[in-house]
């Protein structure tokens, strides 16, 4: 009876870990945030083991069922599309769950966006918040405004399409010349850190197609 929580690639493949393939080789069944996306993986490394979905729509749904699997002796992976799940993705309230219910549940350390984002930046990583994905509208300038005194470097993970107008938000925010970081492709073919000012960076960004997965890393305030 175990929970582990398996990291994935966010990208570069080889990135998985040998602990993670063990373990993943190990247990009974493997959660799955998109049992394609996980599928394709686990044919990588030649592992076949049976799938069960388990996304952010059915979280709350599923978490009795998947406690019941693990009260009954099984041995459960919990997976998500890429990085390590419940950062931005399912999981929280399985943990929560499987601790209410003295289940042992074990993270493995593995890919994740933030930390790489955060140290390519160059920016202060002794003290940092991580702030995920900002709420799209209610809630979203509240967010914002309890962040203007911020002193921690902070980290946010956003899609391409909002990247210029969510930058443009922290211009008006903590200032154009607070110094900023964007990656984008982390671990990719195509991987790059934009550095500057926020303003330097929405002028790199405002005229280019964006495409890819980024992460935003933001200077506290000074
Ligand atoms: N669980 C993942 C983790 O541990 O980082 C995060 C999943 S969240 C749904 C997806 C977001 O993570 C993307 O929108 C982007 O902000 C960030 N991300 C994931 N892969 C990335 C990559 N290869 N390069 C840059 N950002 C990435």
């Amino acid at each position: 009876m175990k929970l582990y929580l398996v990291p994935t690639p966010i990208g570069n493949l080889d990135d998985i870990t040998l602990r993670a393939v063990n373990v993943l080789k190990s247990v009974d069944a493997i959660l799955a945030e998109d049992t394609r996306t996980s599928g394709f993986l686990l044919k990588h490394l030649q592992i076949s083991k049976p799938l069960q979905s388990y996304h952010i729509f059915n979280e709350h749904q599923t978490v009795q069922r998947v406690i019941a699997q693990l009260k009954a002796g099984k041995t459960l992976a919990l997976v998500s599309d890429a990085g390590t799940p419940a950062i931005s993705d399912p999981g929280f309230l399985l943990v929560r769950e499987c601790i209410k219910n003295d289940i042992p549940v074990e993270c493995l350390p593995g890919p994740t966006a933030f930390v790489p984002a955060l140290i390519n930046s160059g920016l202060p990583a002794d003290r940092f918040t991580f702030e995920g994905f900002l709420p799209h509208k209610k809630g979203r300038q509240t967010r914002l405004t309890e962040l203007a005194d911020e002193t921690r470097t902070m980290v946010f993970y956003e899609s391409p399409h909002r990247l210029v107008k969510s930058l443009t938000q922290f211009a008006e925010i903590f200032g154009p010349d607070r110094p900023a970081s964007v990656s984008r492709e982390l671990t990719k073919l195509f991987e790059e850190t934009v550095r500057g000012s926020i303003q330097e960076i929405i002028t790199y960004f405002a005229e280019k197609t964006i495409k890819g997965e980024l992460v935003i890393v933001v200077q506290g305030k000074s």
